[in-house]
């Protein structure tokens, strides 16, 4: 296969193009759309062949050519080139949220008999996914701490037929040395799955540091503007027919509209990651000193674990962290969250506007301990001025304080 390797055949760049200028111009091809810059909608199921010879010829071409809506259409393959080039990779699949991109990916990989072995601080429903469905179709799956390697070598099975990775860790923000966790779980033969949701390809080619196959969420900084939901699979060619099967073989796909607004984000994606990441960290560090926090969760801090391997294998930190509050009475806590002006409070991130929910995440461990007394908040930083954003979280503390 696949129907993504050259993006936007006007591009006469090679494989050291940045991911900046891929991120405005890999899938874009305004000379065969009228010179419209923005690739066009095809709204479609059915699509005709002319004569016998080209509806046989067509059943023969795979993914290649356009076959029937669900198989994938101009909209989808422009998308899906896009974030293929971002990664230098073979192939790219849109779906239709970040879990679909997960379950897909794993079902891809994985029988009856086999097993997967998952990092402890995985997305909780990527946990759910694994206890809820593949139990019961006969794949295991165990728990290792991702900061200790050393646990992945003594759970690896002969079995174990993926190793599954996020990075950083969801709520909690370790930054493993996930080199290293690929190149154990290759000299088992098992497939690496990361969810690189967090980073984007902007920055963190996980492919370019032993990932098999890159999951994210499509929803979150591709899109941008908390409009829809949409995953993506990237993969090279040793993946991407088991993964475009799998796919098929479920009947997932993305609407159009969809599929151009996914795009459209793009477009964007790289000012937007730049100053969610610059006000994040902002934010973060301005929490840090405040009495009322305990610790700060960001890869960027030096006092997160995994910091140095953020440093060594990272470009950048998106616009997502976490802090943990001191301990404080639920009262306190409800007039520092319900006064907050500029933070909405729900689930989902990477969008232009500043979120901020609390978590659990002693709910979702079972390798490792979370064990912290205060409340945990985690914040999506906007595109909102700082200081606004400083002083709305300033305001929470003083409510905070008048009840504590
Ligand atoms: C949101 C999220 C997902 C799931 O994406 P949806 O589009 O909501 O299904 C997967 N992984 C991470 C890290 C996420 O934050």
């Amino acid at each position: 296969m696949t129907a993504t390797k050259t993006f936007g055949d006007q591009m006469k760049t090679g494989s050291k193009t940045r991911t900046r200028t891929l991120v405005t111009n890999a899938g874009r091809a305004p000379h065969r759309n009228h010179g419209v810059v923005n690739p066009p909608v095809y709204h479609a199921s059915t699509i005709l062949k002319p004569t016998l010879a080209k509806l046989e010829e067509s059943r023969k071409t795979g993914f290649d050519g356009y076959r029937y809506g669900r198989r994938g259409t101009p909209t989808s393959r422009s998308f899906e080139e896009a974030v293929a080039a971002l990664y230098g990779a073979d192939d790219a699949i849109a779906v239709s949220s970040g879990l679909a991109a997960i379950s897909c990916a794993i079902l891809s990989q994985v029988s009856a008999g086999d097993h997967i072995l998952l990092a402890d601080n995985v997305y909780f429903p990527t946990r759910k996914f694994a206890a809820g469905f593949l139990e019961r179709f006969g794949v295991n799956s165990s728990y290792f701490d991702p900061m200790k390697p050393e646990q992945l070598v003594e759970q690896i099975r002969p079995e174990t037929k993926i190793v599954y990775l996020e990075a950083p860790g969801t709520m909690t923000f370790e930054v493993p040395d996930i080199p290293k966790l690929a190149a154990s779980a290759h000299q088992h033969n098992a497939t690496v799955i990361m969810d690189n949701t967090w980073a984007t390809a902007l920055y963190f080619n996980a492919l370019e540091h032993g990932v098999d196959i890159v999951v994210e969420a499509v929803t979150k900084y591709i899109c941008g503007h908390s409009d829809i939901m949409m995953g993506a699979i990237v993969s090279r060619n040793a993946h991407a027919d088991a993964i475009r099967d799998m796919v098929y073989m479920q009947g997932n796909c993305s609407g159009p509209d969809d599929l151009y607004l996914a795009q459209r984000g793009l477009r964007t994606m790289s000012v937007r990651l730049a100053q969610n990441g610059e006000t994040a960290l902002t934010l973060a560090k301005w929490l840090q000193d405040r009495p009322e926090v305990d610790r700060v969760l960001h890869p960027a801090l030096p006092s997160c674990p995994g910091h140095d391997l953020w440093k060594r294998d990272f470009t950048g930190s998106s616009g997502l962290f976490a802090f943990v509050l001191k301990p404080v009475a639920k009262s306190a806590l409800a007039a520092f969250l319900d006064g907050l002006e500029l933070y909405g409070m729900g689930a989902s991130w990477g969008g232009y506007e500043s979120l901020i929910l609390p978590g659990d995440p002693a709910a979702a461990r079972t390798a490792t301990k979370w064990d912290e007394a205060g409340q945990l908040l985690r914040i999506h930083a906007g595109l909102e001025d700082e200081k606004d954003l400083i002083a709305d979280l300033e305001a929470g503390f003083e409510r905070m304080a008048a009840l504590v």
